[in-house]
């Protein structure tokens, strides 16, 4: 379809989720919140199948009017569908593609089921891939189970070593729960020292549950105890900020950091649908065709078509679709409308609002205490990051500069041990009395 033909234009690039296994996965992960997803396609085996795939190429080349287009893949376990299929989504993105056009291709797995086939052609065709890896291997396998409910982090760090001897780059992604949330140093140093990863996406564990303790609608204001409670969630992130930002900038990339830095900047997207004012430009594909506001609102309400009736382009243009993007500004409680960090946070992802505000005001996001304490804490070393950035200094200028602060705090501190009195509180800030804090060996 000629783009001046699409009613309401989509935006010119968008990052559409497809799911070419639909929520079929070879483990089964506790806290997946796709594997419930399975009962909206009751009965039916979910791969897509090629005139979908074709559809699908053809269509999101013709939605799009950037020169780059993202194709990107996920599930369930994309993997399941074989390196045949993505071999033909490739040949499609040559046969539908415009002159200049570009494509990023990217796949989402667990990694358990890469071998020399899928290591040769991921990087032959510059794949970048996100594998799921929750920390160390008695972190990682608390929840990430197969369906035997036996262990699998040694087969994904077999997966990620096969991608790292092809050359493949890849991220990784981080699901920080109840388990992993009390371990911030240890899942960040494991990734940086043992695995040798430098791109880092943490995204926090809401599973949110009916009344039958399902996960297929956003529904009630329960979460299981899986889920990263908001204070943890805080601290999880304070902590590896703190590390990262003495060692590892320009080095790591984390991508919450690096979204927060750019609304430090004031850029005009965080590059983070959820440190964004509105959002909608990243709905998700199941494999019959199907299009959904967002990969994390596949459910009946957010269903906005089937691109084997109507074009990618008009259901993602569509006034439905503009509207789920716009009321992530619009339905913001006011305790967020009038909050200091709202500019870093934008009140965070809908699906996490779901607790009464103080004053009894719906909407809240359940991770609130979280961010706050996380866009607090990161003020005055984001300051000086930003100050850098826009005096065109590197950003790795900011590791001595915060190192000097430290050696100054420290001796401020020594002092005012030297100063207090057995019975004061400890000037660490513990609240504890000195005598009984840093003050206990002095007698
Ligand atoms: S690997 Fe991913 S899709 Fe599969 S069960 Fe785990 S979280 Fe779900
Ligand atoms: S609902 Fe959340 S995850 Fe989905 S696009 Fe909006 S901010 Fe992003
Ligand atoms: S920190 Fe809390 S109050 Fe502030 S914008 Fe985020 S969710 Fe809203």
């Amino acid at each position: 379809m000629p783009e001046d033909a699409i009613p309401h234009a989509p935006p010119d690039r968008f990052h559409l989720l497809a799911k070419p296994a639909g929520a079929a996965c070879n483990l089964e992960c506790a806290y997946c919140f796709f594997l419930d997803k399975a009962a909206l396609y009751p009965g039916a085996r979910t791969r897509m199948a090629d005139d979908v795939l074709e559809a699908y190429i053809r269509q999101l080349i013709e939605a799009h009017r950037s020169e780059c287009v993202t194709v990107a893949w996920q599930g369930g376990e994309p993997t399941l569908m074989g390196v045949d299929f993505f071999r033909r989504a490739l040949e499609l993105e040559e046969r539908y593609k415009r002159p200049g056009m570009t494509f990023e291709n990217t796949i989402q797995t667990n990694g358990t089921l890469l071998d020399d086939e899928w290591g040769a052609f991921l990087k032959e065709h510059g794949f970048l891939v996100g594998i799921s890896v929750d920390g160390p291997p008695e972190l990682h396998d608390a929840y990430r189970v197969d369906k035997a409910g036996g262990p699998t982090s040694a087969r994904t760090i077999r997966g990620l070593r096969l991608l790292q001897k092809y050359g493949v780059d890849f991220n990784i992604l981080t699901a920080v729960n109840r388990v992993n949330g009390d371990h911030p140093l240890e899942v960040y140093r494991y990734f940086r020292d043992e695995l040798k990863a430098d791109w880092v996406q943490f995204i926090p564990v809401v599973e949110r549950i009916d009344a039958d303790g399902r996960r297929l609608r956003q529904e009630g204001d329960t979460v299981t105890e899986r889920s990263v409670l908001p204070a943890q969630w805080g601290s999880f992130l304070c902590a590896v900020f703190d590390e990262w930002v003495r060692h590892d900038v320009g080095v790591m990339f984390v991508q919450t950091f690096e979204a927060t830095l750019r609304n430090w900047l004031r850029l005009p997207t965080s590059a983070m649908c959820v440190f964004d004012e509105t959002c909608g430009a990243a709905p998700a594909l199941e494999h019959n065709g199907d299009l959904y506001s967002c990969d994390h609102f596949v459910e009946p309400d957010y269903l906005l078509g089937s691109i084997r009736e109507q074009h990618m382009g008009e259901l993602v243009g569509s006034l439905s679709q503009r509207a789920f993007g716009q009321a992530k500004a619009d339905d913001l409680p006011s305790c967020c409308r009038e909050c200091d960090v709202l500019f870093a946070c934008h009140g965070e992802c809908p699906k996490n609002r779901f607790v009464p505000a103080p004053g009894g005001e719906p909407g809240l996001n359940y991770l609130c205490e979280g961010y706050k304490a996380f866009f607090r804490h990161v003020e005055p070393p984001m300051s000086a990051l930003a100050g850098l950035l826009q005096r065109g200094r590197p950003a790795e200028e900011i590791m001595p500069l915060i190192r000097v602060a430290d050696d100054r705090r420290e001796k401020t501190l020594e002092a005012a041990f030297a100063r207090a009195g057995r019975n004061d509180p400890c000037p660490c800030g513990s609240g504890l009395k000195f005598k009984r804090c840093h003050g206990s060996t002095a007698g």
